[in-house]
This record gives C-alpha cells, sequence and structure tokens, in this order.
C-alpha cells in the first residue's frame, strides 16, 4: 500500500481497492507519502463516528424538536419583561401564541397527541402567525428577537420593502429563508423551527383607500408571495442568494412550522378602525352600544387594539394575508416615563451598557434622574420612540468614551441634565 514512488494513488488503505476498481471514489491523501483513503470509507468513518457519539450523549442526535424547551405563556411573559418595558396586551398575546406554536409543534413530533380524547385526536391545529401593530421604537422587533433567543431557534428580520417578487429588481423573499438558514448554523432542521420577524409589512400595502379599484400591483405581488411562505410551502432556495438560475442546487426548505411575525406602523389604520365602528353605530343604531362620539376621545393607538381583519384589508393588505396573520396585538408608543425606563431598567439598558463600558476603564459612571428625564424628552420629540435613544446617547458620550481611556486613573463622572442639554461638560473626578 504505502508505496512511495510518486505522488498518484495507487489505493484506500482501507477498503484496499484501487483507483482502477473505483471510477467514481476519489482519494485524499494522508500525511504519509502513498497513504490514502478513499471518499467511501471516510464517509463510513463519520457515520460511525456519529452513532458512537450519540450512545454516549443521545442529546447530540435528538431532533432540533425534541431538544425544544417550551415555556408556558406566563414564563415567557416574565422573559419579556426582563428586555421590553410595558406593552402588556402585547406581550401577553404572543406568550400565548409562541406557546401554543411550539407546543403544537412538540406535539406533532413526539406523537403526543395519541393522549388525546378521540374527538380532538384529529383537529388540525392551525398556525398562528402573529400581526404586531405599533409606532416604530416601540420594541416590536426586540419582542420578536427576545422570544427567538429564549426558545433557542434561529431568527431572521427583513423589510417587506425590500422584498420584490420573483423576477423582479430586489430581493426575492426567498432570501428571508436563506438569511435564517445561515442563523440556523445551516442546519435545515433547526432553520425550519425559526421565528422570522417581516418588518414594514403596512409598506407594501395595497395603495389608495378602496383596495379594489386603486390596485398598487407591486405591492401585491409581494403579498402573494409572502403569502405562500406563510401559509406553508417547500420552497427552493439558492444556497448562495440572489438571483435564481438554471441548474442551480436549491436548499429545499418546509416553511410549514416557521413562526412568522409581522410588524408595522399601519399608519391611518386608527382612522379605519374609527370609521367602521362609527359607521356601525349609524348602521344599527347604537346596537353595538358604542356611541360614535365616545370614539373621538380613544387615541390611535387606543384604536389599534380594536382592529379587524377588515380593517387591515380595508387599509390594503390582501384577504388572504390577513388570513394568515390570525393573532394581532397592539403596541403602545412609549411616553417620556417609559422611555425613562427603557433607558435603565431592561436587562441590557442603555444607561447599564455605558456604565459596563465605563467600568472597563476604571470610571464609575452615574447618570443623574434630571438626565433621564432631558434625554428621553428629547426622543419624545424626535417621534423615533426608543430608537432616538441610542443615537441621543452616543452623542452624549462620545467625548467621554474619547477621554476616559487617557484620563487620570480611578475616576467618577456624573451626567446631570446640563450635560445632556449641553450646558456643560462631563467631568471625571479622581476618586
Ligand atoms: P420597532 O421594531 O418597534 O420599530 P425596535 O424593537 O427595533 O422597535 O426598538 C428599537 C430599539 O429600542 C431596541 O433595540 C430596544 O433597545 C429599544 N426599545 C424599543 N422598545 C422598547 C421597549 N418597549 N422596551 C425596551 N426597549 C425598547
Amino acid at each position: 500500500m504505502a508505496n512511495g514512488k510518486n505522488n498518484k494513488p495507487q489505493g484506500c488503505a482501507f477498503c484496499g481497492r484501487n483507483v482502477g476498481d473505483a471510477p467514481d471514489t476519489f482519494f485524499i491523501p494522508s500525511m504519509y507519502e502513498g497513504l490514502y483513503i478513499c471518499s467511501d470509507c471516510l464517509k463510513k468513518g463519520g457515520e460511525i463516528v456519529r452513532e458512537v457519539r450519540g450512545k454516549k450523549n443521545p442529546a447530540a442526535t435528538e431532533s432540533p424538536v425534541a431538544r425544544l424547551k417550551v415555556p408556558t405563556p406566563r414564563e415567557i411573559k416574565e422573559e419579556l419583561d426582563r428586555f421590553v418595558i410595558g406593552q402588556e396586551q402585547a406581550k401577553k398575546v404572543l406568550s400565548v401564541a409562541v406557546h401554543n406554536h411550539y407546543a403544537r409543534l412538540k406535539a406533532k413530533f413526539s406523537g403526543r397527541d395519541a393522549a388525546l380524547p378521540d374527538e380532538l385526536a384529529d383537529v388540525e391545529l392551525d398556525k398562528s402567525n402573529v400581526l404586531l401593530l405599533g409606532p416604530t421604537g416601540s420594541g416590536k422587533t426586540l419582542l420578536a428577537q427576545t422570544l427567538a433567543k429564549m426558545l433557542d431557534v434561529p431568527f431572521a428580520i427583513t423589510d417587506a420593502t425590500t422584498l420584490t417578487e420573483a423576477g423582479y429588481v430586489g430581493e426575492d423573499v426567498e432570501n428571508i429563508l436563506l438569511r435564517l438558514y445561515q442563523a440556523s448554523g445551516n442546519d435545515i432542521a433547526r432553520t425550519q423551527i425559526g421565528i422570522i420577524y417581516i418588518d414594514e409589512l403596512d409598506k407594501i400595502s395595497r395603495k389608495g383607500e378602496n383596495a379594489s379599484i386603486t390596485r398598487d400591483v407591486s405591492g401585491e405581488g409581494v403579498q402573494q408571495a409572502l403569502l405562500k411562505i406563510l401559509e406553508g410551502t417547500v420552497a427552493n432556495v439558492p444556497p448562495q442568494g440572489g438571483r435564481k438560475h438554471p441548474n442551480q442546487e436549491f436548499l429545499h426548505i418546509d416553511t410549514t412550522n416557521i413562526l412568522f411575525i409581522c410588524g408595522g406602523a399601519f399608519v391611518g389604520l386608527d382612522k379605519l378602525i374609527k370609521r367602521r365602528r362609527g359607521r356601525r353605530v349609524l348602521g344599527f343604531s347604537g346596537a353595538e352600544g358604542v356611541p360614535a362620539a365616545e370614539d373621538e376621545e380613544k387615541d390611535a393607538a387606543q384604536l389599534l387594539h380594536e382592529c379587524e381583519p377588515e380593517d387591515l384589508v380595508h387599509f390594503g393588505l390582501i384577504p388572504e394575508l390577513v388570513g394568515r396573520l390570525p393573532v394581532f396585538a397592539a403596541l403602545e408608543p412609549l411616553d417620556k416615563a417609559a422611555l425613562i425606563r427603557v433607558l435603565k431598567e431592561p436587562k441590557n439598558a442603555l444607561v447599564k451598557q455605558y456604565r459596563r463600558l465605563m467600568a472597563m476603564e476604571n470610571v464609575d459612571l452615574q447618570y443623574t434622574d434630571e438626565a433621564l428625564a432631558e434625554l428621553a424628552e428629547r426622543a419624545v420629540k424626535r417621534g423615533t420612540g426608543a430608537r432616538g435613544l441610542r443615537a441621543l446617547m452616543e452623542n452624549l458620550m462620545l467625548e467621554l468614551m474619547f477621554t476616559a481611556p487617557s484620563g487620570p486613573g480611578p475616576a467618577r463622572c456624573v451626567i446631570t441634565a446640563e450635560v445632556v442639554r449641553g450646558e456643560a461638560e462631563p467631568e471625571l473626578e479622581r476618586r
């Protein structure tokens, strides 16, 4: 076997086959000259390793669904509370939807359904994709992301406005699946139980109020494409992303068990809800029991809690897509008090992050309550919710982060409202 005369493989050192015996096999050199292993033996070796490993540690070979731990809705809500301020109703709705989604999956794959009474065993459970309605920077993405982290499933975010129908310039809908696949560590089984967050769903609505007359064809095309993956399909995804071309090998990703959470600000939806309610009151002369005048007092955010599927259709979503998003929850805009809490309370709150950064430079950083109130007020004026806080904070901390690392050693720095207003410089006091 070890014939060291030249570098050409003579045969496999394991199965003994020669090159001529195995035309479809390729031979991989070892570190010893002339010593080769064929690809078939290598494959067999891999199988043996997996088998032995599986016996030692059965969990390693379990399917991702079997490994999945499904928290109760209460546990999910508690975890969301650690990261997301306010949004009580949305958290509750999501906790229930996500628990049901994964409990259903687990039952489906573990055959636990068999324990159900006969009349329930055949009842098919629909998937509950979720639609989050709420202004920018109110925590929609954060909620979806926190859920994925907690469940340890892959997560991908996409923006509906970048999507196009296949064949148009832009991103194919399948690329979202590719991103989820990449987030799963290229593991198809994990990809298929992941969570996808689709932002700005409102921006692909048909334009115009009377949707059936003024059709925005491009928006509708994207909605149709999304509908397919939301419903559950086996999508052919090009592994490199980008355009599809013939003779390409595809990843086959089944979207049936992927949980889709969609979000959007849906500006103007409140007016449609209000109009529907008003119409009902008129039509049934108050039979619904809500006088139209009372609606006037409800602000936009409150009205979103009362959204019904028909309102979304009026807004410009196609009815089939609305049908695939059976769970909705509304998020409130964050007011000043909530933004102050966002700054300091969540597990990764900005204040905590900057304090940690500065502690690494030996600086004890403190913010006065007035400073946080000032920051929150500025963010409210920007109108981008908690999103504005990060930029404001970055700006505020720039000077300090620039000077602290070459500072006087252990020091303390207090950020006051004056500093936030730009009336004073942050000062490093030596400790
Ligand atoms: P949306 O998706 O609603 O536009 P995001 O979830 O992307 O908003 O929020 C942007 C950032 O603002 C997040 O990274 C998060 O740090 C912060 N944030 C937004 N809402 C909240 C909230 N309710 N609680 C805590 N932080 C929040």
